[in-house]
C-alpha cells in the first residue's frame, strides 16, 4: 500500500520481442537493445526473460553495460554499440563480447591488441549514411578491406551496420541512406567479404521499411511497448511494460484564491478537495511537466496542481472519493484510465525514450518484477 514503485511487466517485454520477430519474419533476427538499464526496465532481467528466445545478440551501448550482464549470467553473444574501444578493449576481451567499431583509431588498438593475444576479434564495421554521429565513410572502405586482409587473423568482421537519423518520419533520408548502405553491401561484396550480419533498423525502420531489415534489426523503444512517434495503428501489436505507481500522503481542501505548492504557480478558482502524492522530480518526473500532466487516482484521471516538488506533488481530487494510502498511478492503467510515456513527453518538450529512461530510476522508488 504504502510504496513508491516501477512495475515491470517482462511477460509483456517477452510477447512484445514475439510479435516484433513475428512482424519482420523469421529470416531476420532481432537483436534487443537493452542499453541504459534496458531503458530504465532492467537489464540484466530483461535479458534473463529474453534469452530463450534470441537468436545471438543482445545489444547495450558501453563494455559498462555488458559486464554487469555477464556478472549476472547473461552468456548470450552482446554487441557494444556505441563506445567500445575507449580504453575497455582488456574487458572486451576478458568479458568476450562484440565491439562495433566505427573509426581507424579503435580499429587499429583493437588489430594491435588482438595479435598481442593471438585472439581472433569478432567486430562489427559501423559506416556512416548520414546520420553524421558515428562511423566509417563510403569511401574508407578500401582502406578498411585493406587492413582487414592484412589482419584477417586478428579481426572477423562479423556485420557490417549503420543507423538511421529519422527512420519514424523522413521517407527521403531514409530511402537516402539506405540506399548508400546497399552500396556499402555490394561494394565489400565485391572485395570477397561477406560478414554474416547486415544491419541498419531501429525501432522505426523496422516497421516503416521492409526493405530496411537485412537479416538482423535492433529493436529498443519497440520492446518497451513504444513507438518513436505515436501511431494511429499498434501494427507491431505491442504494449507498454512499465507502470508507475505511487499513493497519496495528505489529503486537505483549498479555499478559492488560495495557492498551492512553491511559487505558488496555481491558485484555486473555486473550493477544491487536494491530494499530495509521493513522488517528486527527484523520482523522475520532470519540474516543467507542472501543472499539465494527469494522474490517475481510483480511476479517475485527475489534474495535477502546482509546481512539482523534489518529493511530491499536488492533485486536483474534488471529484474523487479518496484517503490517505490510496494508490496513484503516474503511468499506467486502471480499468478505464491511462496515462503513458507519450502523454508524459507530450508535456515534457521530450520525447516517451527520455521517459522511459528517467522516471523511477533513483533508489527512492523499488522497482518490482510482475
Ligand atoms: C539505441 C539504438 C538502437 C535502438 O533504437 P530504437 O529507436 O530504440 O529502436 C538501435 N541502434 C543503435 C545503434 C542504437 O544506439
Amino acid at each position: 500500500m504504502y510504496e513508491v514503485r516501477q512495475e515491470i511487466n517482462l511477460k509483456t517485454i517477452r510477447e512484445n520481442f514475439l510479435n516484433i520477430q513475428n512482424y519482420v519474419g523469421n529470416k531476420t533476427e532481432v537483436i534487443p537493445v537493452i542499453k541504459a538499464d534496458a531503458y530504465g526496465h532492467g537489464a540484466s532481467a530483461v535479458a534473463l526473460a529474453l534469452k530463450e528466445f534470441v537468436k545471438n545478440y543482445f545489444a547495450v551501448a558501453c563494455t559498462e553495460e555488458a559486464v554487469e550482464l555477464r556478472k549476472n549470467h547473461i552468456d548470450t553473444n552482446i554487441i557494444v554499440l556505441s563506445r567500445a574501444g575507449f580504453g575497455d578493449i582488456e574487458d572486451l576481451y576478458n568479458y568476450n563480447l562484440t565491439p562495433v567499431v566505427h573509426g581507424f583509431s579503435v580499429l587499429q588498438d583493437i588489430i594491435d591488441f588482438a595479435k598481442n593475444k593471438k585472439y581472433r576479434f569478432p567486430i562489427h564495421i559501423k559506416f556512416n549514411t548520414g546520420m553524421n554521429r558515428v562511423g566509417f565513410n563510403q569511401l574508407d572502405l578500401e582502406k578498411i578491406v585493406e587492413l582487414y586482409k592484412k589482419n584477417k587473423d586478428y579481426i572477423d568482421i562479423v556485420g557490417i551496420m549503420s543507423h538511421f537519423s529519422n527512420s519514424e518520419s523522413d521517407i527521403k533520408q531514409t530511402t537516402q541512406q539506405l540506399n548508400i548502405f546497399e552500396e556499402i553491401i555490394k561494394s565489400i561484396k565485391s572485395y570477397g567479404i561477406d560478414p554474416r550480419y547486415y544491419h541498419i533498423s531501429n525501432s522505426g525502420a523496422i516497421l516503416n521499411y521492409r526493405s530496411s531489415h537485412f537479416n538482423a534489426v535492433r529493436a529498443g523503444i519497440a520492446l518497451y511497448g513504444y513507438y518513436p512517434k505515436k501511431q494511429k495503428d499498434n501494427s507491431m501489436n505491442i504494449k507498454p511494460a512499465m507502470s508507475i505507481k505511487s499513493f497519496i500522503i495528505s489529503k486537505h481542501y483549498l479555499k478559492k484564491g488560495e495557492g498551492i505548492s512553491y511559487g505558488p504557480s496555481f491558485v484555486a478558482n473555486c473550493d477544491m478537495q487536494v491530494a499530495i502524492v509521493a513522488f517528486g522530480y527527484a523520482d523522475g518526473l520532470f519540474r516543467l511537466m507542472s501543472n499539465k500532466f494527469g494522474v490517475i487516482v481510483n480511476d479517475k484521471l485527475c489534474k495535477s496542481i502546482g509546481t512539482i516538488c523534489m518529493d511530491m506533488f499536488a492533485v486536483d481530487v474534488s471529484d474523487v472519493d479518496v484517503k490517505v494510502g490510496d494508490e496513484v498511478i503516474i503511468m499506467g492503467k486502471s480499468k478505464t484510465c491511462m496515462v503513458d510515456a507519450d502523454d508524459l513527453a507530450l508535456v515534457s518538450s521530450t520525447i516517451n525514450y527520455e521517459i522511459l529512461t528517467n522516471i523511477g530510476k533513483s533508489l527512492r522508488v523499488k522497482r518490482v518484477y510482475v
